[in-house]
C-alpha cells in the first residue's frame, strides 16, 4: 500500500493542510503565535518553517 506515488501524494496532502492553516492564521491574525499557547513564535524559526504553528515548547516531532 505504501509505493512511492502514493507517499508522494499523502506528503502534498499534508503540506497542503498546512498551508491551508497558515492562510486561515494569516487571515486571522494568528499566523506568527503559537496554535497552542498563543505564545509568539520565534522570527527566525517561522522564517527557517514558513508553515510553523506551534513554539518550541509544543512543537510536533517530524
Ligand atoms: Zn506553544
Amino acid at each position: 500500500m505504501s509505493d512511492p506515488i502514493t507517499a508522494s501524494i499523502e506528503t502534498v496532502g499534508t503540506t497542503l493542510d498546512a498551508v491551508e492553516r497558515a492562510l486561515t492564521r494569516l487571515r486571522e491574525g494568528t499566523y506568527r503565535t503559537c496554535s497552542t499557547c498563543a505564545a509568539p513564535l520565534d522570527p527566525e524559526a517561522l522564517g527557517a518553517d514558513p508553515l510553523l504553528e506551534h513554539c518550541s515548547a509544543h512543537a510536533e516531532p517530524r
